[in-house]
């Protein structure tokens, strides 16, 4: 019989709650307000995006953390999701990066165009184009037979995984049980070229040495499928944009908001409170904070206890450099690696704090060369990220500043450009401010790691183990970290929600 009362109750627009304004909350509030939720969001930060953000000082502009991402086609979904147009603009880069080695006078230009690449390392690696063409062949068949398999679904159990992962081709299984560093080993010669298309394995949370050969298909995804992007105008535009749209569908948002207790009834969740002891009542939750360490240290569940949290895998924590110029940088790119050649051991002892951090390897951005309004005129705005070990092996930071003036007279000695005698403005935020800020467990700055017992299945359900009306989105519950990934894990969580709940219009 048609039930008056269930169909009325249905039709009412439900509340969610979301926890954390990153990326991947506002992508869910965006989805869930087009299915007719009304949406609240609480931030612990002072301002929307969580690591997706921008510091601003002495006039200059910084990308906090992100400066490019891969599968754009993910953000152009979304927006078709929601029906509005795209809320910013993207540029491909093109060179993809640079690279630097220690000790070498040239720089390495990473082009998707795989005949210049090829040209690019002519004198160390004969025929590359024709062995890059036969590796991301290979690549390429991993991403395309696993995206919609595991990559963009929700699993409701293990065995269901398990199962999924039976409709991955057996072919692909080899790959499972050897290393990234095997595969560059089995396909390249070159040292150089071996080390810069096993960086991915980093961006994982792990080394080339650990990661399973299978993750080769992040190359494809950077030299062949979509490239890198970055935003017209800098990375923060996506936030600008996601947020006008939210206020336009009279989404509220409170900023200096962090929710630390939950009160529960009969299974379900009946309110937030925030540490200054507001209650936020709401039909639907979704915690857009760490999905383990949220489990954990909100809702005291046992496993994920401290114990337990500090076993798992963690990304390597970040040390980020912001720098304001009052001079134009020369001889350098957009994107940049600066690389030494002791890459095993590097690899082995960063994670654990067992190398010496005054010989690093980072990352360089000058923000200010695609976008001018980084930074006044005739000046340069620049982005250092040192990937260091996260505060379990490294508790104190007392010497963040000494380590990031031997990054920058490093970089000064190899690019031959003055960068302390040029330096207007500095700011350093090392693993701890990382986690005061953001709540990022231990400092780690992309998260759970990605080893194949931490993904899929395994990763932290989307979906509560206890509260039924409790969900989860971001960069440690599926599908993974990154950007385009939190944006997946907005749809999978709306998914389940809409499931759970009912679509509303
Ligand atoms: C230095 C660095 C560089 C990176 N570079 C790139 C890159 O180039 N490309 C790329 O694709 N990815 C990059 N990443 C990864 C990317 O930033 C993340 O994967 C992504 O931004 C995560 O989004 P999220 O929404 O899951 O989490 P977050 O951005 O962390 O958002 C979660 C939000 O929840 C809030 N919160 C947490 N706990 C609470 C609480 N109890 N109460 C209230 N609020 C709470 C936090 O303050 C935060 O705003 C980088 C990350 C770092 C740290």
């Amino acid at each position: 019989m048609f039930n008056y009362f269930e169909y009325f109750l249905n039709t009412m627009a439900k509340k969610a709650l979301i926890v954390g304004t990153g990326l991947a909350g506002l992508s869910t509030a965006l989805r869930l307000t087009s299915k007719g939720y009304e949406v609240e969001m609480v931030e612990k930060y002072h301002q929307p995006g969580g690591r997706l953000n921008l510091l601003e000082k002495d006039g200059f502009k910084f990308d906090m953390a992100p400066t490019f991402f891969s599968m754009s086609y993910e953000f152009k979904e979304l927006a078709d999701y929601c029906n509005i147009p795209m809320p910013f603009e993207f540029v491909e880069l093109d060179p993809l990066y640079a690279v630097h080695f220690e000790g070498d006078k040239r720089s390495y230009l990473i082009y998707k165009d795989l005949k210049k690449l090829a040209e690019e390392f002519a004198d160390l690696e004969v025929d590359l184009e024709e062995k890059l063409r036969r590796f991301l062949k290979s690549a390429g068949e991993i991403f395309h037979d696993t995206e919609n398999i595991v990559i963009k679904q929700n699993f409701d159990s293990l065995i269901g995984y398990l199962l999924k992962l039976t409709r991955v081709p057996v072919k692909h299984a080899p790959k499972m049980f050897y290393s990234m560093w095997k595969e560059m080993e089995k396909n390249f010669d070159s040292f150089e070229v071996k080390v810069i298309f096993s960086l991915v394995g980093f961006f994982l949370g792990s080394t080339p040495f650990d990661t399973p050969a299978v993750y080769s298909m992040l190359n494809y995804t950077e030299l062949v499928h979509d490239g890198y992007h970055n935003v017209k105008g800098g990375m923060y535009k996506i936030v600008e944009g996601v947020v006008k749209e939210l206020e336009k569908r009279n989404v509220r948002m409170h900023f200096n908001v962090e929710i630390d207790q939950f009160e529960q009834r009969n299974g379900t969740l009946s309110a937030f409170t925030d540490k200054s002891g507001k209650r936020w009542e709401a039909d639907v939750f979704v915690v857009n904070a760490d999905a383990a360490s949220f489990r954990g240290q909100v809702l005291q569940r046992p496993k994920f206890n401290t114990e337990k949290l500090d076993a798992k895998k963690w990304t390597l924590a970040p040390l980020t450099i912001y720098l304001g110029l009052d001079t134009k940088v020369k001889g350098m790119y957009h994107h940049n690696y600066f690389l030494r050649r002791n890459f095993e051991e590097y690899a082995h002892k960063i994670f654990k704090n067992s190398i010496k951090l005054d010989k690093p390897y980072y990352y360089v951005n000058i923000q200010s060369m695609h976008n001018p309004d980084y930074a006044p005129p005739g000046k340069e705005s620049v982005f250092i990220l040192c990937p260091v070990p996260d505060l379990r092996y490294k508790p104190n930071w007392d010497d963040a500043e000494s380590i990031a003036d031997a990054i920058i007279q490093d970089m000064s000695k190899r690019t031959g450009f003055d960068f302390v005698a040029h330096t207007e403005t500095r700011v350093v935020y090392h693993p701890q401010q990382w986690e005061g800020m953001f709540n990022l467990y231990r400092g780690s700055g992309l998260g759970l790691a990605h080893d194949l017992n931490q993904v899929g299945g395994f990763r932290p359900s989307n979906k509560d183990e206890q509260l039924d009306n409790l969900y989860y989105t971001g960069a440690s519950t599926v599908p993974g970290t990154g950007l385009p990934m939190t944006v997946i894990s907005s749809r999978l969580v709306t998914e389940r929600i809409l499931k759970d709940h009912g679509t509303l219009s």
